[in-house]
């Protein structure tokens, strides 16, 4: 006999709206674990459900889950069968449900999985007060991170570390990030830890600000009529080695590429309109390399926490407001605004 149990959860009906109420979760079944949740917070990706028609989600079937995809918490039930976790274990919930089985699943890449399950699309999200998820997608959280480390690292920064890995900066070799959201501000933080000099885009002030607290060399904006001569010249006058856009605006996009110095690599992780990009000019005259990074790969967890812990990256740094999930609709409102830093859920 399965007992079901009625949880606090954040819904998303869209067009700007969430709601606070509750839903009901299962008892783990095979293969399942049950977390409690401790700390999640608010992604770029959720607000597109936040912006996105109540119509469109409601054809789509979204707005029945809660929202959200990063978590982290202790485990408090566990299924038949599951070796790891262990009820009490803290652990982060990789944000996607693969197959297990397919050769993605095999990698820890579920991202790619054909048939993979997005929380809060497919099934609940991390914003609810316990989340069934199959016991391989849990991810040890060692006990010098603390919760909001690693509700941060469940993806934010989990995220520029996936993107960073595809730059190869390092102290001679400059970085250009475009969009200073939290993932951009991960990637300053990441970009100055590997040594490399790091420029900032944004057309916000105060995310500009809180990129130089992040260590970025230079803050820019985006409405800057030289910007893509000044990333170059704060370079070193020969461009950026590698670029990020985390924003998916098309003239961040293009500029990312423009700054780039000849077989430079541009990284982009910010999912949004699609880009104008002269391939002859831009790609290929100069050889520059084009790469995707979705989120960070199971398999890379332990060299991000390793790298987090050697460099001492100050992680905590990115949070600018803390919320209880009760408050949730204020807490996306300020989201909108798209001027804070990181935004976390204390649950605990
Ligand atoms: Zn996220
Ligand atoms: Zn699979």
């Amino acid at each position: 006999m399965v007992e079901m149990q009625e949880m606090t959860c954040v819904r998303c009906p869209g067009d700007l709206r969430v709601e606070v109420g509750s839903a009901l979760v299962d008892e783990p079944g095979p293969g399942e674990m049950r977390v409690r949740t401790m700390m999640s917070a608010i992604c770029g990706s959720d607000l597109h459900h936040y912006r996105a028609a109540a119509s469109l989600r409601d054809e789509n079937g979204w707005s029945q889950w809660a929202l959200g995809h990063e978590n982290t918490g202790i485990v408090d039930a566990v299924g038949p069968g599951v070796a790891y976790p262990a009820v009490g274990d803290r652990v982060v919930v990789f944000g996607i449900v693969g197959c297990g089985h397919c050769v993605h699943c095999r990698r820890g890449e579920a991202m790619f999985c054909a048939d993979a399950q997005h929380f809060s699309r497919h099934r609940h999200g991390t914003n609810i007060a316990c989340l069934l998820a199959p016991a391989r997608n849990a991810l040890p959280l060692p006990d010098d991170f603390d919760w909001e480390m690693g509700a941060l690292l469940s993806c934010n920064v989990g995220t520029a570390y996936g993107a960073l890995r595809k730059t190869e900066v390092s102290g001679d070799r400059p970085l250009a990030v475009f969009g200073l959201g939290p993932v951009g501000l991960a990637c300053v933080m990441l970009g100055k830890a590997r040594g490399a000099v790091v420029i900032g885009v944004d057309p916000v002030a105060e995310r500009r600000a809180l990129a130089l607290e992040c260590g970025a060399q230079v803050a820019l904006d985006s409405s800057d009529a030289n910007l893509v001569e000044r990333i170059v010249q704060a370079a070193g006058g020969e461009g950026a080695a590698a670029s990020i856009d985390t924003s998916g605006h098309p003239a961040a996009r293009a500029a990312a590429v423009d700054v780039l110095r000849t077989q430079g690599t541009y990284v982009e992780v910010g999912v949004g309109h699609d880009p104008t990009i002269a391939p002859s000019q831009q790609i290929i005259f100069r050889e520059v390399t084009l790469r995707g990074s979705w989120l960070y790969k199971q398999h890379e967890w332990e060299g991000l926490l390793d790298f987090v812990r050697r460099r001492q990256v100050p992680i905590k740094s990115l949070i600018t407001h803390r919320f209880r999930p009760e408050d949730a609709v204020q807490a996306f409102k300020l989201a909108n605004r798209a001027t804070t830093g990181k935004i976390l859920f204390d649950w605990s």
